[in-house]
């Protein structure tokens, strides 16, 4: 075995342990996480040595690089996960499982005016309030909920967010706490009509916190490419 695929095999173990250990603290069955690789940063080589150790489900922060990988394995799932234009929802449609970065009731029309069938996709939310983040600040989401579930050609099937920057994961703690919360609320609000299963938050620094705090999807990149270059 070529030592990157040794040191992706290490890694990709290593996550998966913490991620087993995690559910575990949490009561949590250890199939209730899927982790997702981003990668935004890797060469080809480095997703082709993942997708010989079994991951499939990759995600990409832009919509056109995304596009060309699925192009390229369209064998593994890809997620988008960073911002989308409206001019662009048509093409990255077809080539997304999921559309974790939905932060304005205008893109989630185009998508649906663009769809056919319904598109998965989540809800960003800006937790945090920090002014350089993308998402719903959680008072707009509340008030435009009713008219963007109700959208025809879209499936909202959860809430994301990102946690502010930060070396100690415990920082991000109640961040993730209030996603659930506001999840919480939202399923309330719309009487079992809508499940909302799937909360994606936390990236390499964060993800155990955020598995305790209830994540359904976890997003780590240079975790698993530590030790390579
Ligand atoms: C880059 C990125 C990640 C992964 O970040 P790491 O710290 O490398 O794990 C997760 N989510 C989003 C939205 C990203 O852009």
């Amino acid at each position: 075995m070529s030592s990157l695929l040794e040191t992706l095999k290490r890694n990709v173990a290593a996550v998966h342990e913490s991620m087993a250990e995690a559910c575990r603290v949490a009561g949590r069955s250890p199939g209730s996480v899927q982790l997702i690789a981003v990668t935004k940063y890797a060469p080809i080589e480095w997703i082709e040595g993942l997708i010989s150790l079994g991951l499939d489900q990759f995600g990409e922060n832009r919509p056109q690089q995304l596009i060309e990988r699925q192009a390229r394995w369209p064998q593994v799932q890809w997620h988008l996960i960073g911002h989308l234009q409206r001019n662009k929802a048509k093409s990255v449609l077809s080539a997304t499982v999921l559309i974790h970065s939905v932060d304005s009731l205008r893109l989630a029309e185009r998508l649906s005016e663009t769809a056919t069938g319904r598109v998965p996709i989540l809800c960003e939310v800006n937790v945090s309030g920090e002014e350089s983040k993308d998402g719903f600040p959680r008072e707009e989401l509340l008030s435009v909920w009713d008219r963007l579930t109700g959208l025809p050609g879209i499936e909202v099937r959860g809430l994301m967010t990102m946690a502010p920057f930060s070396d100690d994961p415990e920082a991000a703690r109640p961040v993730f706490t209030h996603l659930r919360e506001l999840r919480d609320v939202l399923r309330a609000r719309a009487e079992g009509r809508l499940a909302l299963p799937e909360l994606s938050m936390g990236m390499s620094g964060d993800y155990e916190v955020a598995i305790q705090e209830g994540a359904t999807l976890i997003r780590v990149g240079s975790r698993l490419f530590e030790g390579l270059e």
